[in-house]
């Protein structure tokens, strides 16, 4: 229901559970996060509120780490269970995923991943994208690319986070009738579902348009359509009131 997604020079498990909490007024079921650090992923997630969440991070904490993601999940395939809240991994645990929306082709897309050998855990459309990711990734070593090839397959509505172990200074993001703003620092970029989760940092933004894919850096941020084509982009600087 929830999502946000970091890169830059702060702890991105701070910048995340911050932006979590900025939206948990939308309600939420679930929430997880995940963290690049030392060439691999780490992630923690927890049915019930943040707090529940936050817990498990005291008793089993993240390394520090400055590229990261995180979600709250209201729950629509597989109920709200630790196994079923984002973010998903793909079997390697070098590729975590977070999800808004309803993937509605999941069914046969589990089926097909299944007969290639993958092991899903969970109960939810969402993690397959996870898997499409690793097998898109391994063919192109471009995570922005792999999503753009795996939202060609997808179905229904959807604004996707994904991060992957051998990119770690990379966040991508990608959307289709589903809400994704972008939020510009300096030295840092910020991606969440809505503006509140970073309006803390910045209030520079950009509103990705529909079917497209954005590649987040520390420098940059790049917009392509889910074709490859890039996309032109103008950043809007959000002037209402966030401490209300
Ligand atoms: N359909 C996904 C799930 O049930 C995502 C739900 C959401 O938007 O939080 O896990």
């Amino acid at each position: 229901c929830g999502i946000v997604g970091y890169v830059g020079a702060q702890s991105a498990l701070d910048v995340v559970i911050a932006g979590l909490k900025r939206l948990e007024y939308r309600g939420y079921d679930s929430a997880g996060v995940a963290v690049l650090a030392d060439g691999s992923l780490a992630a923690a997630k927890k049915a019930g509120k943040l707090v529940n969440l936050e817990k498990e991070l005291v008793a089993h904490p993240l390394p520090a780490g400055s590229t990261g993601l995180g979600h709250t999940r209201w729950a629509t395939h597989g109920g709200p269970t630790d196994v079923n809240a984002h973010p998903h991994l793909d079997n390697s645990g070098r590729v975590a995923v977070v999800h808004n929306g309803i993937i509605e082709n999941f069914a046969a897309l589990r089926a097909e991943l299944a007969e290639r050998g993958h092991r899903l855990e969970s109960e939810t459309d969402t993690e397959v994208v996870a898997h499409l990711l690793a097998e898109q990734f391994s063919a192109t070593g471009d995570l922005a690319e792999a999503m753009r090839q795996v939202c060609r397959r997808l179905e229904g509505a959807f604004t996707l986070v994904a991060v992957h172990a051998d990119e770690p200074d990379v966040v991508v993001g990608a959307r289709r009738n589903s809400p994704l703003v972008v939020g510009v620092g300096e030295g840092e970029n910020f991606l969440a579902s809505d503006v509140a989760a970073f309006i803390a940092h910045t209030r520079s933004a950009i509103e990705l348009g529909q079917d497209q894919v954005v590649e987040l850096r520390r420098e940059g941020v790049t917009v392509t359509n889910f074709d490859g084509s890039v996309a032109s982009v103008r950043a809007y600087h959000v002037d209402w009131d966030a401490s209300a």
